[in-house]
């Protein structure tokens, strides 16, 4: 079996964790601790968008919706982003990245990925995370 990053997700501890449901789980990955980064990932090993089920990629949707909204409401954000490229991990996920209003144009769109050089702060992240948690919990019906 092969190392799979998106895989190893499934046992990070509880404070990583932003949402799980049974196919979809968001959670603060190790190397990407960027406050307002997130993992949004199918649970099992599928790869490509050839990978999930019609079934599973319905509920992608709403999972996607929500957790935006959750983003938007506990950092006042004002773009999210969903970038996968899945080249170093071809495991079906989505980097999701909250936007500042105050962030440089030059900084937008795909650049924002270079924070990731000086812009992770893990207690900080964790603290984001609580607060989508709670934004998510009270979203919810
Ligand atoms: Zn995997």
């Amino acid at each position: 079996m092969n190392h799979c990053l998106p895989c190893d997700l499934e046992g990070v501890e509880p404070a990583r964790i932003v949402h799980r449901d049974d196919v979809w789980s968001c959670e603060i990955a190790d190397g990407y601790d960027v406050p307002g980064w997130f993992v949004l990932r199918l649970r099992r090993h599928a790869e490509g968008w050839s990978g999930p089920t019609v079934e599973e990629l319905a509920e992608f949707g709403p999972v996607s919706q929500r957790l935006s909204a959750a983003i938007q409401s506990a950092m006042g954000a004002t773009g999210i982003y969903f970038m996968s490229f899945g080249e170093n991990h071809p495991h079906f996920h989505f980097l999701v990245v909250a936007r500042d209003a105050d962030l440089p144009a030059v900084s937008r769109g795909a650049a924002i990925l270079a924070r990731r050089a000086h812009g992770r702060d893990l207690d900080a992240s964790l603290a984001v995370g609580e607060r989508v948690r709670s934004a998510l919990a009270a979203a919810s019906i």
